[in-house]
């Protein structure tokens, strides 16, 4: 072939190739470089929790994976770091993490920072008491009475909103923080996600009751930065493999199953 000719294939081949490798500011750009940094909890049994050997267990352990591993991320390709309930957005926005898959629910406020795919899983708010406790029934009848939550979490804002005049909230970074109060006597329930609070029980089962009469719909969801259709779509349709293929199920089921929880149906996928 001519001198020509083989320059003109080659400079098209470099063009086509710049066609379709993605932005590498986009999710799909990062995830072409085989490395993603996923912020999730360290500290909420059954949805992600870093054991005492190093590893990270639990439902959105696994969904994390499932989709970093449909962007072409191994596990091993994953770098995990840990996200608070009040950090998560900024934890986006300013590049410390690629994704958030961390009890994440889906709110119109959050969706002005950054971006949702999902949901992956439903849950509402309840509350955690002591086991001997007969009084608090539900959150009408926490008048007067200190209840924990978490800064920065929708239910510390739920609450602040509608039990605010009736309430004394006390408020921590961590949930671990709220169940070592509760069972000090420092306060006298703990309020965020049924599926959560489940989770603490299986900790302390002899001690720990979760009331059972959900007050909120929390619909969680993965958390990407804001301006990314491609990136929204593509864990879009993940999730919506992982239930598909059952392993969706298959993670509940070991992982919250134990707790007790009842196993909801999975969501419809709605973000875009
Ligand atoms: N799902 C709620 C939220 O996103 C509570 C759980 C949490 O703090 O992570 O705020």
């Amino acid at each position: 072939m001519p001198l020509v000719r083989v320059i003109a294939v080659l400079l098209l081949l470099t063009g086509l190739a710049s066609c379709s490798s993605p932005d590498p500011n986009t999710l799909l750009g990062k995830a072409d470089s085989g490395h993603l940094t996923i912020g999730i909890r360290f500290d909420q049994p059954g949805l992600a929790e870093h054991t005492l050997d190093g590893r990270f267990v639990g439902f959105d352990v696994d969904v994390a994976e499932f989709v970093a591993g449909q962007l072409g991320v191994k596990p091993s390709g994953i770098t995990w770091r840990e996200t608070t309930s009040a950090t998560r957005e900024t934890d986006l926005t300013s590049g410390t993490v690629d994704l958030v898959v961390a009890t994440y629910s889906i709110t119109d406020k959050r969706k002005q920072l950054i971006a949702f795919a999902g949901p992956y899983f439903e849950t509402g708010q309840d509350l955690l008491v002591r086991r001997s406790d007969t009084a608090i029934t539900g959150p009408e009848a926490l008048n007067g009475r200190r209840l924990c939550s978490v800064t920065g979490s929708t239910p510390a804002q739920e609450v602040k909103a509608r039990f605010a005049q009736a309430v004394q909230l006390v408020e921590y970074p961590r949930y671990p923080d709220c169940v070592t109060a509760l069972l000090a006597g420092q306060v006298d329930a703990v309020t965020t996600d049924g599926v959560i609070l489940a989770g603490y029980v299986t900790q302390n089962p002899e001690l720990l009751k979760v009331v059972g009469k959900p007050f909120s719909t929390e619909r969680y969801g993965i958390g990407l930065r804001k301006g990314d259709p491609q990136g929204q779509a593509a864990l879009d349709d993940a999730i919506k493999k992982m239930i598909d293929t059952g392993r969706w199920a298959d993670s509940l089921r070991a992982n919250i199953g134990p707790s007790g929880y009842p196993l909801p149906a999975p969501p419809a996928v709605t973000e875009r």
